[in-house]
């Protein structure tokens, strides 16, 4: 992008005169200078003879007394300056060879620093303004000789081309040398190897430097500092600021022009003819040139010439453009001198367009970024690297911490232990302490309780000794019959006749022994005399008018535990096959207390049982106690065989036991009785009897009345048998028999308990039976429920005695065959045992009894299903 700002600008035009020369001096001593200036007027009269003279004006006019600085301050600065400031500049000088063009351009000054010629001072100029960080200056130097460019940095440069921008026109030679210019030393050198450059050519080629044209072309790039506030600290601030620094490029072209002589003398002075024709033609197109542009000529012939073609924006374009014509004060030259000051008037009359260029430095901005860039990778590395090595030592950091708090953690675990090591320790013997205090204590209460023990076992370590002396006193008997029967065998073998004397004695020991034996007969005697008195007096009772002696009749009895074992053999009860009356029919008493008749009566009485059994019914009714106590006893013994209660209840047994159940409040007699009775109730129609006669309530009392487990037993066992009975089902429960058999829980004896699990089951059994019969008389809920045996039956169910178990278990079967009780014994917890019994049970039976029982309930298979139990 190039920014233009334009301004009209003339070529600029200064004469400079040279001093006379020696040759001058002498040659020209009587003759006037053709030349008059008055620097002052800026004007330079030029005689044409001795009287008339004509006046021309210069920009500047420069006498043979101007300083080289002078002169480059009037010709070159202002060129210099618009070259800093980005424009094109053209410092030219043109004159006859000879009058000081070299002297003015391209003098060094080696020897005298004042003599220093425009091109030092500009690049001196040029290195003051400029900043070598930012800004460049680079050099070609060239020579046109015979429209050949040649480069005096690089002699085997010697046909360099001109191209042109089609699209801005401008003028580059992209085949010459260009060296930047860091100093102005290297500047000079740079002079000085093209000059000798120059001089070897122009010998290789036989001609002479006036004749060629050479060019010092000086490249400026200067980049702006604060135009639009595009200022220093804005560079460096950040890299956020991407607008590209402005760069100025100012081209300065120092052009030191053959001879201008050569125009007019082509062919002369044995310059050969091309060149001459060459030199010209550059010349000759470049003054066609200007005079085109100083009249305006529509057509400027820029192209005829390479030296018009490079300096093509020197005249007519847009740099700022120094004309420096020089001329001789010799009279002898006058022509010559005319010509050139024409030139210069005519120079003077071309107009450029000075057009500034600058340009966006994007390639600086790409440098300077590139550079921030590489600064923030370097930074962010660098920071990356602290972040790291930050990260890595809060890592080992936290390490360690974790480290410290798990050996603290570990430390306080292990004092923790141990304290409940100790406090544990120290319980076990505070323990051990109160253990040992109350053994002490034990030990003393046991010396204070068995004060009487003691006493016992005193007794019975005196007794011990009695017994052991006694022994001794046996052994010592024993041994002096040994001895003496010893004796006797010697005695036997000295001599019988000499021993009668032993005889004798052993005599009179047997004779005393026969005396003890008769004595004992006599006491025997006596004793039978004793009981036979007794049975007097057993005979002399109110009813005494029956001849037959009851208790001849009771004698005949058998021992009842042969008549019970007699029963089970003869197939009768085995018969019974139902599981249910198995449990029921159970026989009382029989073997209990046939033993306790036995050990009471150790008499056996005679078998007449129906008239025995008058009198033994009789006898219950008797005022003794002992009397009574004894023949209810025998009637319950006799009531265990189901051959006899028949016979018992004709004979008004049954009516007699409850009346002793009614009358008297002896608990043996109640338990003795109820046990009678409970044996009389195996018999279906004894049963309905019982009922009959009032005997459930007065069962009811007796059992509310008892406090001897086994009175309960007894009145447990016989309303269980009644339970079994389907048609006393209703009257039982009605007239308290059911209430008085549940509530003989409260005796937790195992034996009551198992009575109760009877009867309940037999209830149970009963009532399921009569629901499955098609015309079935109970619909409702299981009465058992209503009267609240569930929870008992169900805490009981899994008793530890087998016996209450079992009956419990049947129980529950018997219960659950009826749909109608399924809500409440899920309630109650009924369906788990169940399923307990339907898996667990001992039974095979009972367990198959269950299974069926819960697969064929609805309700209780809804419940399993929700409760996802497998039967
Ligand atoms: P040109 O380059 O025009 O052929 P030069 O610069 O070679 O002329 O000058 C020719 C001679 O004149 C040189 O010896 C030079 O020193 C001398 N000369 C030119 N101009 C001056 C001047 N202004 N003051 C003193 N000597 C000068
Ligand atoms: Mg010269």
């Amino acid at each position: 992008m190039v920014k233009l700002a334009c301004f009209s600008g003339r070529v600029r035009v200064a004469v400079r005169l040279r001093p006379q020369n020696t040759e001058e001096l002498v040659a020209d001593a009587d003759f006037a200078d053709c030349v008059d200036l008055q620097p002052e007027l800026k004007r330079l009269k030029l005689r044409k003879n001795n009287w008339e003279s004509d006046t021309y004006e210069f920009d500047e006019v420069l006498t043979e007394f101007a300083s080289q600085k002078r002169v480059y301050e009037v010709v070159a600065k202002p060129v210099v300056e618009s070259v800093l400031e980005g424009y094109n500049g053209t410092v030219m000088a043109y004159g006859q060879t000879g009058t000081g063009k070299t002297y003015t351009l391209g003098r060094l000054g080696d020897e005298d620093t004042s003599a220093r010629g425009i091109m030092v001072r500009a690049m001196e100029d040029i290195l003051a303004n400029i900043s070598p960080e930012t800004d460049s200056i680079s050099v070609s130097f060239l020579q046109l000789y015979m429209e050949s460019i040649q480069d005096l940095l690089n002699p085997a440069n010697d046909n360099i081309s001109i191209v042109e921008d089609q699209k801005t026109g401008d003028v580059s030679l992209p085949g010459a040398t260009v060296c930047e210019i860091r100093d102005q030393q290297s500047f000079i050198q740079l002079l000085r190897l093209g000059e000798a450059h120059r001089i070897a050519a122009n010998t290789k080629l036989n001609t002479e430097s006036s004749r060629s044209h050479a060019l010092l072309m000086v490249h400026v790039k200067k980049s702006v500092v604060d135009r639009d506030e595009f200022c220093l600290e804005a560079q460096n601030c950040s890299i956020g600021n991407l607008r590209p620094p402005i760069l100025r490029k100012g081209k300065l072209i120092v052009v030191d022009l053959a001879g201008s002589e050569h125009i007019h003398k082509s062919g002369s002075e044995g310059h050969m003819l091309e060149e001459a024709k060459s030199i010209n033609l550059s010349l000759s197109a470049l003054g066609k040139c200007i005079n085109a542009l100083a009249e305006n000529s529509p057509h400027v012939p820029v192209r005829d010439s390479k030296l018009t073609r490079l300096l093509k924006d020197s005249f007519g374009g847009t740099s700022r453009t120094s004309l420096v014509v020089t001329i001789g004060p010799s009279p002898r030259h006058r022509a010559e001198t005319a010509s050139t000051i024409m030139f210069g008037q005519r120079a003077m009359k071309v107009e450029n367009m000075l057009k500034i260029k600058e340009e966006f430095d994007y390639k600086s901005l790409a440098k300077r970024l590139e550079m921030e860039i590489d600064k923030l990778m370097t930074e962010n590395e660098r920071q990356l690297k602290v972040y790291e090595n930050e990260i890595e030592r809060i890592r080992l950091e936290a390490q360690k911490r974790v480290a410290e708090a798990e050996g603290n953690y570990v430390e306080a675990l292990e004092e923790e232990k141990t304290k409940c090591q100790m406090d544990y320790m120290e319980s076990i013997k505070r323990l051990e302490e109160k253990w040992t205090i109350n053994q002490q204590k034990h030990a003393i209460n046991a010396e204070i309780n068995n004060g009487a023990g003691n006493e016992k076992v005193a007794e019975l370590k005196r007794l011990l000794q009695d017994e052991v002396c006694l022994r001794k006193a046996a052994e010592d008997e024993i041994q002096k019959i040994k001895n003496q029967l010893y004796r006797f065998s010697k005695m036997e073998l000295a001599g019988r006749n000499s021993d009668g004397f032993s005889i004798h004695q052993v005599l009179e020991e047997e004779s005393c022994q026969k005396k003890k034996l008769e004595e004992e007969v006599r006491v025997l005697r006596s004793l039978l005399a004793q009981i036979s008195i007794e049975a007097h007096q057993f005979r002399s009772y109110p009813d005494g008018s029956n001849s037959a002696n009851p208790l001849l009749g009771l004698d005949s009895l058998e021992p009842l535990n042969q008549m019970r074992s007699r029963d089970c053999n003869n197939g009768e009860r085995a018969s019974i096959t139902n599981l249910h009356e198995q449990d029921v029919g159970y026989g009382f008493l029989s073997y209990h207390y046939h033993f306790r008749l036995s050990s009471c009566f150790c008499i056996h009485l005679p078998l007449d049982i129906t008239v025995g059994l008058q009198k033994i019914l009789s006898l219950l009714q008797s005022e003794d106690a002992n009397v009574r106590t004894h023949a209810v006893k025998v009637v319950a013994n006799l009531a265990a065989e189901e051959g006899n209660q028949e016979k018992i209840v004709e004979a008004g047994g049954l009516t007699s036991l409850l009346m002793l159940l009614r009358t008297y409040d002896d608990e043996t007699i109640h338990r003795i009785a109820a046990g009678a009775i409970a044996n009389l109730a195996m018999n279906e129609a004894n049963q309905e009897l019982i009922m009959a006669q009032g005997g459930i309530c007065q069962l009811a009392m007796t059992a509310t009345d008892a406090e001897d487990p086994q009175t309960l037993r007894m009145v447990a066992g016989a309303i269980a048998n009644l339970c079994g009975n389907d048609k006393l089902q209703m009257r039982l429960r009605s007239e308290g028999g059911m209430k008085a058999l549940l509530g003989m829980v409260r005796c937790r004896h195992p034996d009551v308990l198992s009575q109760v699990a009877r009867g309940i089951a037999n209830f149970a059994k009963c009532e399921s039976r009569a629901s499955s019969q098609v015309t079935g008389s109970r619909h409702g809920r299981s009465l058992l429920i209503d009267d609240g045996a569930l929870p008992w039956i169900v805490q009981n169910a899994n008793s530890e005695a087998s016996l209450i178990r079992r009956h419990v278990e049947l129980a529950l079967c018997h219960l659950a065959q009826h749909e109608v009780n399924a809500k409440d014994m899920i309630s109650r917890g009924a369906l788990w045992e169940l399923v307990r019994i339907s898996r667990d049970c001992s039974r095979a039976d009972i367990r198959a009894l269950a299974r069926r029982t819960l697969t064929s309930s609805s309700t209780f298979q809804s419940e399993l299903r929700r409760l996802r139990i497998e039967v």
